[in-house]
Formats: C-alpha cells, sequence, structure tokens
C-alpha cells in the first residue's frame, strides 16, 4: 500500500511536469522560477489529498483522515467540481497567465492520468459514473510504463529541433538589437510561437526560449537571440534567407 501509494505520486509528478515541459519549450512559461515548479508539481499531487496514503495525504495527514472518511478517495477532489474551485482560486489570487494557469495545468494532469490509471474518476461528482480512458492496475507493471510514457512525453518538446538551420551569415554582436519593423509573421509562425509581445524597440512578432524574432519592411526576417551578464546583454542577429524570399 505504501509502496503503491508512492509510486503513484512519482507518477503523477512526472505527468504534472508534461505541461511545463511544452510550455516552457514553445515559450508559453513567462518565467519558469523555482516557485512555479513547485506549485504545479504540488497541484498535481493535489487531488490524492483524498486518501492519507498518497504523499499529500500524508502532508495534510488530519484534513486528509477527514476527507477520507467524509467522501472517500478519488471523490469530490477529483471532479469538476475540484477543477473550477481550483481554477477560479487560481484567475482570483495569482497572476493567472503568468502563474495561475500552471497551477491549474498541474490538477487537472492528475485527473487525466487517473483517468487511465485505476478505475477512473467520477467527472461530474456526486453522480458515481466514472470516466476512464485505460484501466491499468495502480501499483503494477502497467503504471511504471505509463510513468516511462510520461518521462517520455516530458521529453520529446527538447528533442524537437527549435534552432532555425538556414543561417547563411555568421553571427554578427552588437550591444543591442537593430531596429526593425514588423512585416510578414505567416510563414515564420511554424517556427515561433507567435506573442505579439513588444519588449524593446520595434516589434517582436515572434518568440521561444531561443529568442525572438523580428521583421524589416525589405522582407528580411532576422533572429535575435540575447544573453545577459550582468547589466550587459549582448545579442547576435541572424539574417534568414528563406524568410527573404517569401
Ligand atoms: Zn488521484
Amino acid at each position: 500500500m505504501m509502496l503503491k501509494g508512492f509510486l503513484s505520486s512519482i507518477t503523477h509528478l512526472v505527468w504534472g511536469a508534461i505541461g511545463l515541459c511544452w510550455g516552457w519549450v514553445a515559450g508559453w512559461v513567462e518565467e519558469l522560477s523555482p516557485m512555479l515548479i513547485a506549485g504545479c508539481l504540488f497541484c498535481a499531487l493535489l487531488p490524492d489529498i483524498d486518501t492519507t496514503s498518497s504523499i499529500v495525504g500524508r502532508l495534510f495527514y488530519p484534513f486528509a483522515k477527514h476527507i477520507e472518511g467524509e467522501y472517500g478517495h478519488r471523490t469530490i477532489t477529483h471532479s469538476l467540481i475540484a477543477i473550477i474551485t481550483v481554477c477560479v482560486i487560481c484567475v482570483s489570487l495569482f497572476d493567472f497567465l503568468a502563474f495561475g494557469v500552471w497551477l491549474l495545468v498541474g490538477y487537472v494532469s492528475h485527473i487525466v492520468l487517473d483517468m487511465v490509471v485505476g478505475d477512473g474518476v467520477p467527472l461530474f461528482y456526486p453522480a458515481r459514473i466514472r470516466f476512464e480512458m485505460a484501466r491499468v492496475k495502480s501499483g503494477g507493471d502497467g503504471e511504471w510504463a505509463v510513468m516511462a510514457l510520461g518521462v517520455f512525453f516530458a521529453f520529446i518538446p527538447f528533442a524537437i529541433p527549435n534552432e532555425i538551420h538556414a543561417v547563411i551569415t555568421p553571427p554578427l554582436i552588437t550591444p543591442e538589437p537593430h531596429e526593425l519593423r514588423i512585416n510578414n509573421l505567416r510563414s515564420l509562425s511554424d517556427l515561433f510561437i507567435t506573442t505579439g509581445d513588444e519588449i524593446t524597440r520595434g516589434e517582436i512578432i515572434a518568440r521561444n526560449r531561443l529568442g525572438y524574432v523580428r521583421s524589416d519592411v525589405s522582407g528580411t526576417a532576422h533572429k535575435i537571440t540575447c544573453s545577459q551578464s550582468g547589466n550587459e546583454t549582448s545579442c547576435q542577429i541572424f539574417v534568414l534567407p528563406q524568410l527573404a524570399d517569401d
């Protein structure tokens, strides 16, 4: 029982990290702080506060014992009521896009995983109909396989090449980016996540964790990656010829 609860918690941590890994690589995570990671992973464990055999249940033992006795495991904390409640809390207490949404992603990852491992979740609790996508036996070899699958999903985004290969000019080091104006972002959208954020001068049309892209009126697109050391920011500017032909 002890090992089963522990294995389940580890699997939830792995699956809780998937959304964050994808979000970070795609540039949706504004700042990957230890607080954000801890919050997301904590929320990935939180629904199991309804059982004293889980890690979070042991952390909050009296509360877990109460919920377990009153409602039972995989009931109210694994339902839409709980998801909506967490959503409301995340919207009202936190900067939602920067922080709250990742708590919600963590919480929802738990519910989704419980639809795969064990005997499903009563999404519409108090209605008892259980929703499931698979019936992997919890604590067995199947759960180890689900955990391995979670590790795989979490690492996929890092394996996707998101460097741009068609760089012809040698990188040029300048103290700050050239001023460039927006032109055509249609063909860039395949490579970068469009944010429309304005950070410094000109207009940034796309951004991911590698940097951001601006383009000028001549149709030449540039990829600009910057690194900071102390107060100094140095940027490398690359010309992307295949986009200039667009
Ligand atoms: Zn659960």
